[in-house]
């Protein structure tokens, strides 16, 4: 049987509120393979976003244990956790550019963030926006953009740290149809050509059978069901 790439055994999560304790998540194991497009699924308040947010420790989960490629996430030092960090990507249903910045500004940014010369960081830029179809818009600021377009510069500032992981929080959720399916078309083919192992956060079935291998089924924080996504 093939390791897994991603694997989280047992996590727990209790938040306390005002009026009493949330369990978002309740015992939560999953594996994800390296060629994975691991969809998971669920109804608001499900325990999705938490559980996206536990697998690159943005948020601690009170037990259980997180693996990637082997490595046990709880038990790495900062700077460790910092760099592990770096190559797990994350793009959102709000997009999360900078507003004050132009496309090619955001797409460099986390390059500037690791020390990239400008020079180089501007070409890598270049060539990103051009792998999401947007080398067009470098000059353009997020507030010029269709949702689809920020999406895309999302993408591509994403791919600028070279992750091997993304995990995407209900990425199309803000889109329309047509455009939630060239997002996801982008996204294949970006895992078939790069490589990259993928975790997707979704309330949409269609979502799933678009571009999903597996789902996971998520309800009041425990998965109900995990499989294959048959097409
Ligand atoms: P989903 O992404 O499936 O909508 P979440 O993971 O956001 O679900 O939330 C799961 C549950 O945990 C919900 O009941 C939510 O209200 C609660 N929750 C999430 N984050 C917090 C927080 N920071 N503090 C208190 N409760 C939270």
């Amino acid at each position: 049987m093939e390791t897994a790439y991603i694997e989280v055994r047992n996590l727990t999560k209790t938040y306390s509120a005002k009026n009493g304790n949330v369990e978002a998540l309740k015992s939560v194991s999953l594996s994800v393979l390296k060629n994975d497009i691991f969809g998971v699924i669920g109804l608001s308040g499900a325990g999705k976003s938490t559980l996206v947010r536990c697998l690159n420790l943005l948020e601690r989960p009170d037990s259980g244990e997180v693996f990637i490629g082997g490595q046990n996430l709880l038990t790495l030092g900062r700077e460790q956790l910092r760099l592990r960090r770096q190559k797990i990507g994350m793009i959102f249903q709000h997009f999360n550019l900078l507003e004050q910045q132009n496309v090619l500004a955001n797409v460099c940014f986390p390059m500037e963030i690791r020390g990239v010369p400008v020079r180089q960081r501007k070409e890598k830029a270049m060539e990103l926006l051009k792998k999401v179809g947007l080398e067009d818009k470098a000059g353009a600021y997020p507030s010029q953009l269709s949702g689809g377009q920020k999406q895309r510069v999302a993408i591509a500032r994403v791919l600028a740290n070279e992750p091997d992981i993304l995990l995407c929080d209900e990425a199309t959720s803000a889109l329309d149809p047509e455009t939630t399916k060239t997002i996801l078309d982008l996204l294949k083919s970006i895992h078939d050509t790069m490589g990259i192992t993928m975790v997707i956060i979704t309330h949409e079935m269609r979502v799933i059978q678009e571009i999903c291998t597996k789902v996971a089924v998520l309800d009041q924080g425990t998965v109900q069901e995990c499989g294959s996504v048959t097409k």
